[in-house]
């Protein structure tokens, strides 16, 4: 079976590796068909798409668009898209609009917690600024000294309920869907299984509301298999996939070294009773992989 990666990040959101290192690591550890899904950005595609070129590994086009659903933030991840559709950058470029006001908020929030300096020091990590996310307010808190890795920054600041945070309006469920799906590509849930009610998962009325609306908008597949998903949540997520009649999606959701929940490549196959999201494509993709 190839190996399929079909989530990752960059330095053009919040990886900390450029694409071309992103794609180099993947090759180096087994992948053979790889998305790159930088956060609300399709930068860098191009710099992917050559890098793999080199390694012989095919190349999907990606982007994971931040959305507000109801009261959460959910993320879709479209896989197959065209970056040069009018909509997706237009969409895109008005979802990135709001982040640099939202970072001087969870700045001056912090500052009230008596954090301070706190924007420049996140700004040092990102080097697409459009980008700012919580994951470079996250490293620099690191950095000075507040916690000891990233993940023990997102239990203590920048969630619902700890300082840092700032609620924020993203795109529209319905919006993301369509920029995705009209630019060819293929609309997927990203991580269902890290979408929060307070401190437990989203109630299973609650899925299947979402799950139930994401299939009216278009939207075609399930990620099953991701770095944050515990294995009872595969078969979890197999199981709302087969009832809601979508296809699985697998990736590592791998953000740099070190600092994420998997590292590239080499993800546990998806449970038997998935449809993958590879089979409705070409056999082109596959065939070039040698
Ligand atoms: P933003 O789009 O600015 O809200 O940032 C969201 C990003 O923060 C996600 O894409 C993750 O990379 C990161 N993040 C959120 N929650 C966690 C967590 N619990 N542990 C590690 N990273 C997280
Ligand atoms: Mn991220
Ligand atoms: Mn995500
Ligand atoms: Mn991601």
């Amino acid at each position: 079976m190839l190996d399929y990666d079909l989530h990752c990040h960059s330095s053009y959101s919040d990886g900390s590796l450029t694409p071309a290192e992103v794609v180099g690591r993947a090759a180096e550890r087994g992948v053979k068909v790889l998305a790159l899904t930088d956060h609300d950005d399709v930068e860098g595609l191009d710099e992917a798409r050559a890098a793999a070129e080199q390694h012989g590994m095919s190349f999907i086009n990606g982007v994971e668009i931040s959305v507000t659903w109801r009261t959460h933030t959910l993320h879709i991840v479209g896989l197959g898209i065209d970056p040069l559709y009018p909509p997706l950058t237009e969409g895109l470029r008005k979802v990135r609009s709001g982040r640099g006001e939202r970072a001087q908020k969870m700045a001056d929030e912090l500052a009230k917690a008596g954090i301070r300096g706190v924007l420049q020091g996140a700004y040092q990590y990102a080097s697409n600024p459009n980008m700012i996310s919580r994951t470079h307010f996250a490293r620099y808190l690191v950095e000075a000294g507040h916690c000891k890795d990233v993940k023990s920054v997102f239990n203590r600041y920048l969630v619902k309920g700890k300082p840092g945070y700032v609620s924020h309006k993203w795109a529209d469920l319905k919006d993301a869907i369509d920029w995705v799906r009209g630019s060819g590509g293929m609309a997927v849930l990203a991580h269902p299984g890290r979408y929060m009610c307070g401190r437990h998962s989203m109630g299973k009325k609650t899925m299947q509301e979402l799950l139930a609306e994401f299939v009216a908008f278009g939207g075609q597949a399930l990620e099953v298999v991701t770095g944050s998903h515990t294995p009872d949540q595969y078969a979890e997520f197999a199981r709302y996939a087969e009832e809601f009649g979508l296809l699985c999606s697998c990736g590592s959701d791998f953000h740099g070294p070190g600092e994420s929940w998997r590292d590239m490549g080499r993800l546990p196959d998806l449970p038997l009773n998935c449809r993958p999201v590879w089979e409705s494509w070409a056999p082109a993709a596959a065939l070039k992989v040698a």
